[in-house]
């Protein structure tokens, strides 16, 4: 059975550069088992509705600005799996899921972290869109119905990030976290090893930590997948710690 993974992916830099969270990617990549396909769920997708890729080579998309052009020209050229996109659609008929065959591809959620765990980019993705317009119930849920999909060797890959504040960045080398980002990513650390989800679903934005580590869900989002996707027999294990910039955790939850 695959795990379901999720992993912060920070700054779109870490794509390209050498540090401890990378070099964490790296093996983490060498150690997971190799799966049949992934699915992912990033936090740049963001859609009116669900929508999944299906096309059979999904582009890389650089959806970010004001970065080197050394990042503009990666290329992830992992195929696509259309065969895996209709049966997703089979599998999940509420909400339905819309298929995508040209207007995404692998934005740098997905491929940002991708590049480490599989440089060879020699198994096929497929993307699973956020649709923004429904709560985090929704989200949750959304996760469970993809548990099965774990038996047949596919990856659930979560990206986004357990904090994640862009406007209280700092860009120092030696930068310390704020204690409210602490605070948050602990009571998600916490939360997760109790499996109280429904605290992680309802109650992650009560506290005024929680505030400022949430301002907007989209990075919050494929977390609550990933919660959604384990099963209680599962191990979890938190295989990188750590934040980047003060105000980025980069906490990765593998649950089996
Ligand atoms: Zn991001």
């Amino acid at each position: 059975m695959m795990p379901a993974l999720f992993l912060g992916h920070g700054s779109p830099m870490n794509a390209i550069q050498e540090n401890s969270i990378t070099r964490a990617f790296k093996k983490l990549g060498a150690e997971l088992p190799k799966p049949r396909a992934i699915l992912a769920i990033s936090a740049h997708w963001m859609t009116n509705g669900t929508w999944v890729t299906s096309m059979p080579h999904p582009k890389t998309i650089h959806d970010f600005y004001g970065f080197p052009q050394a990042l503009f020209e990666i290329q992830y050229p992992a195929r696509g799996s259309t065969q895996l996109a209709k049966d997703l659609q089979q599998l999940i008929t509420d909400p339905q899921v819309r298929a995508d065959d040209h207007s995404w591809g692998l934005d740098h959620g997905t491929w940002s972290v991708l590049k480490h765990l599989y440089p060879y980019a020699d198994i096929p993705v497929v993307q699973l869109s956020l649709d923004m317009t429904q709560p985090p119930q929704f989200h949750f849920e959304l996760g469970q119905k993809l548990q099965d999909l774990r038996n047949q060797g596919i990856l659930i890959l979560g990206s986004g990030n357990i904090v994640h504040n862009l406007h209280k960045i700092k860009w120092d080398d030696d930068t310390k976290p704020y204690d409210w980002a602490v605070e948050f990513d602990d009571w998600v650390k916490e939360k997760s090893i109790s499996r109280d989800f429904e605290s992680l679903i309802t109650n992650a934005t009560d506290t005024k930590a929680g505030q400022l580590s949430i301002p907007t869900p989209d990075h919050y989002y494929p977390l609550l997948y990933v919660l959604g996707a384990s099963l209680s027999k599962d191990t979890l294990n938190f295989d990188i710690e750590g934040f980047q910039n003060a105000s980025i955790s980069m906490r990765s939850l593998r649950f089996g």
